[in-house]
């Protein structure tokens, strides 16, 4: 049976009852919505990248693995316009010699070319001979989200396991004075796996319809209470990095072309945000900060004591870029593509959460952005799903 949860989530400043409440009444029917906005609904990736790690050549052929992608007249024309202007833009600085006697590198021309041609898609990454791990835009595709959705494929066994291994001894940072470091890195990742199991049992494959399934959610989530816990602390850390990313987000240029889309985005956003009066706000508050928009959580906690704080910063950053290469060991595509959006989502939730300065937040690429949305609307899904399992068994338990 799947317990209550009660009290503070721990590591947080929120209780379970407050975050429950407030998700089903509030964050999770906006984020419900946000998610199938044009500009939401469109994800850029490339699902083709071998595993650096293992062999790992037997795809999964079952057809809930498979990704479809997008015809081409779905996407917003002005992703392709921006899409074309940063591959010349990256294909002149790769061929260009830093002009370091002026100062500026190659990544700055990029965001000068950016400027140069209105868009607001930052580059996440620098232009690095040496970088591997750079998309090939070749093989990047737009998959619609809506028509992909995230549930039970049957990808299981030593393969998911092997990865789910993989992720968990990357938390290893060498070093004692990093416990904090470490414990949140681990929740964090386990939070995530919470929340993906908990998606799997919640669409459900049972022959020819889906469903929930209550006893697998009770045997892989449900049961244990640890799992549930890590889950409410990645959801608050994600729903903080939000808040905390307010003004840029309310701000961003979300036009797509699609009018009415384009208009909501900014409306079911201002709402999200408009938790100034509420219960929620009230008990989430950082105890710390007076600027309580969606808080819950405490970042300045986290990052600030031990060895070297940038070297921490650094540490943590890498552990989350060799997780997104450990994504490329996924053999059924679908889980593949979901792991990849949450990885990165969870990335830049960090990122915005370890600037130090709240007024010097750092640029995000359109995919960070969709990223972080969809991770936190996936979050707030678990969480309202906890509660209807939690129904469900109890309705089972009155018929039996
Ligand atoms: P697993 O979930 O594989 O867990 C392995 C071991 O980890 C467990 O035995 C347990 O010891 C430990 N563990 C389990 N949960 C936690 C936790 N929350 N915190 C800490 N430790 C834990 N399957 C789908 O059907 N659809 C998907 O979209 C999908 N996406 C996936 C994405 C990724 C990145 C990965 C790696 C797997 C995905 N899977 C997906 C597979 C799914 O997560 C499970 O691996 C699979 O269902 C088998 O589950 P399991 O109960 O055998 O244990």
């Amino acid at each position: 049976k799947t317990p209550e949860l009660t009290g503070t989530v721990t590591d947080s400043c929120c209780n379970y009852e407050t975050v429950d409440v407030a998700t089903q009444a509030h964050f999770h029917p906006l984020l419900d919505e946000l998610r199938t906005l044009s500009f939401f609904r469109y994800y850029k990736a490339d699902l083709t990248k071998e595993c650096p790690f293992w062999a790992s050549n037997n795809q999964c052929a079952n057809r809930d693995c498979s990704v479809c992608e997008c015809s081409k007249e779905e996407i917003p024309a002005k992703w392709f316009e921006q899409d074309a202007a940063m591959r010349e833009a990256k294909e002149k600085a790769l061929n260009e010699p830093c002009d370091e006697q002026r100062g500026e590198g190659e990544l700055s021309k990029i965001d000068r070319k950016n400027a140069a041609v209105g868009t607001n898609f930052n580059p996440w990454y620098t232009v690095d001979k040496d970088d591997v791990e750079q998309d090939n835009e070749d093989n990047l595709i737009y998959v619609n989200l809506l028509e992909n959705p995230e549930r039970f494929t049957g990808y299981s066994g030593n393969s998911a396991w092997r990865v789910w291994k993989a992720i968990y001894e990357e938390n290893c940072f060498h070093s004692k004075e990093l416990c904090l470091e470490e414990r949140v890195y681990y929740r964090l990742i386990s939070g995530l796996h919470t929340s993906i199991n908990t998606h799997v049992a919640l669409d459900y494959r049972f022959g020819d319809h889906w469903g929930p399934n209550t006893k697998m959610f009770v045997a892989r989530v449900g049961a244990f209470p640890e799992r549930l816990q890590n889950m409410y602390f990645t959801y608050l850390f994600v729903l903080r990095a939000v808040g905390r990313y307010r003004e840029v987000l309310l701000n961003y240029d979300y036009s797509t072309g699609n009018e009415y889309d384009d208009k909501r985005v900014n409306e079911v956003l201002r709402a999200l945000f408009d938790v100034d009066n509420s219960a929620y706000n009230a008990s989430c508050r950082a105890p710390t900060d007076s600027r309580a928009v969606l808080f819950g959580f405490n970042e300045s906690m986290l990052f600030s004591k031990g060895i070297s704080v940038a070297h921490q910063r650094e540490q943590f950053r890498l552990k989350f870029e060799n997780v997104t290469r450990i994504m490329d060991c996924v053999t059924c595509e679908k889980c593949r593509l979901w792991g990849k959006i949450q990885i990165l989502g969870l990335g830049t939730a960090i990122k915005i959460l370890l600037a130090d300065d709240i007024h010097d937040l750092p640029p995000l690429q359109r995919n960070e952005i969709i990223a972080l949305i969809n991770v936190l609307h996936r979050l707030s899904e678990s969480i309202e799903g906890v509660s209807r399992f939690r129904q469900m068994e109890f309705e089972d338990a009155l018929k039996s």
